[in-house]
């Protein structure tokens, strides 16, 4: 253990001790298993699907959700610029070009801004093989108005619901929308198997293809035969019984986070220049609401009189860590010259936003020094002379922190 207080750190117990030995002592210690078949169900009936299949991580998981639309060279796939790298790099492990669409001021895809993106790819003569829209941070996107658009371009909708499990837009469940739609398990997630993913579809097809090719693309066959080729993307035993675990957690879990999420809002109040990220967040726990993974502020660096990124320094050299909002993927270097539609809010919002430890194993004393810290900090902040602070770029790297994306 550390005791620096990270933004999502693993919560496990003896709930998931007690599912690993279970598992070991089952026997079943290679890929595969009861656990698994057990852990697909309960997702699947979590999120109202009717297929779940475990994969070995969420990255995984849009790959084969990509595949199994028949995305490949030669096509364009419609993604959310605010989003992690791997909705991007999945998109490109396929052969297809990713073509990125801003977000609005909840950080999901720009449905207008999509539209767009859309009609212009379509009077090109472009083949739109897929939409990836993203929910990020644990709020839904659009998927009314993502879903009529994809309907008048023919392509489907792989929903990334890698950070949202647990959230709902307008009582329907996070992962239940789309053609198929993606989780993942990675440690720092609303819930983990310590790394694992998960897709989810009402299609048996796509799920027996999905298994299939996660599998070496093994025909049923003694001797190994393959027409195909495949990939070793299925989950563990093991992890499925921690997974499992966690399932059986995970509303308690929203809960602790949805009350730091409370804390936030009250300290955010009274600071001036700082205001919550994604509100109004539905905290009645109503038809609509977050999974509030993580809690985000945005700060208004000429109303604060300080920035973000020096926020984030003093917290990290106080041991608290802050990290910035994604960082759009029209703007990484591994992306540049891609093809982008922007309005400038992403770029806004990763400059000016902040997450804050949200994780549900954060005790009430954490939580409290975590708000007196900043309380302190941006008071002296605001006392001292105008932010002349160096850009984020240059901001140290947070240290120490096992994965903290
Ligand atoms: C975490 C994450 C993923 C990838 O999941 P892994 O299990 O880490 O491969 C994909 N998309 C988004 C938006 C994520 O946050």
């Amino acid at each position: 253990m550390n005791d620096r207080i990270l933004l999502s750190p693993p919560d496990t117990g003896p709930a998931e001790e007690e599912a690993v030995l279970r598992a070991l002592r089952g026997g079943w210690v290679a890929p595969l298993g009861p656990e698994v078949d057990a852990f697909e169900e309960e997702i699947a009936a979590y999120t109202g699907r009717k297929h779940a299949v475990a994969l070995s991580s969420g990255t995984a998981a849009l790959h084969l959700g990509l595949l199994n639309f028949g995305v490949g060279p030669g096509d364009v796939v419609v993604t959310a610029t605010m989003t992690f790298a791997a909705t991007a790099n999945a998109i490109i492990y396929t052969g297809a070009e990713p073509v990125f669409v801003d977000c609005d001021e909840t950080g999901n895809i720009d449905v207008d801004l999509l539209d767009e993106a859309v009609s212009d790819l379509q009077a090109q003569g472009r083949r739109i093989a897929a939409i990836v829209p993203v929910d990020l941070l644990g709020k839904v996107a659009n998927y009314e108005r993502i879903t009529e658009i994809a309907g008048r371009a023919g392509a489907p909708v792989l929903s990334d619901a890698a950070e949202s499990l647990g959230a709902w837009r307008n009582g329907r469940p996070a992962g239940s929308f789309g053609d198929a739609s993606i989780l993942s398990f990675n440690g720092n997630k609303v819930m983990t198997t310590s790394g694992g993913g998960m897709l989810l579809t009402d299609d048996a097809d796509v799920a027996t293809r999905t298994r299939y090719l996660a599998t070496q693309a093994r025909q049923p066959v003694l001797h190994y035969e393959h027409t195909e080729v495949g990939y070793n993307y299925r989950l563990s035993n093991i992890l499925a019984a921690i997974g499992r675990a966690q399932l059986g957690r995970l509303d308690d879990m929203i809960e602790r986070r949805r009350h730091t999420r409370l804390r936030y809002r009250e300290m955010v109040a009274a600071l001036p220049g700082v205001q919550m990220f994604g509100a109004p967040d539905g905290s009645d726990g109503g038809p609509t609401r977050d999974n509030y993974w993580l809690t985000s502020v945005l700060i208004d660096p000429d109303a604060a009189g300080w920035s973000a990124s020096t926020l984030a320094a003093r917290l990290n050299e106080g041991g608290i860590e802050a990290r910035p909002l994604w960082k759009p993927m029209h703007l990484q270097p591994v992306y540049e010259g891609r093809r982008s539609y922007s309005n400038g809010t992403s770029e806004r919002l990763h400059s000016s936003g902040l997450s804050l430890p949200s994780g549900s194993v954060m005790t009430a004393a954490q939580l409290d020094h975590v708000i007196q810290t900043i309380q302190e900090v941006t008071e002296a902040l605001h006392r001292a002379t105008p932010d002349v602070s160096a850009p984020l770029s240059a901001t140290a790297p947070p240290t120490s922190s096992p994965d903290t994306r």
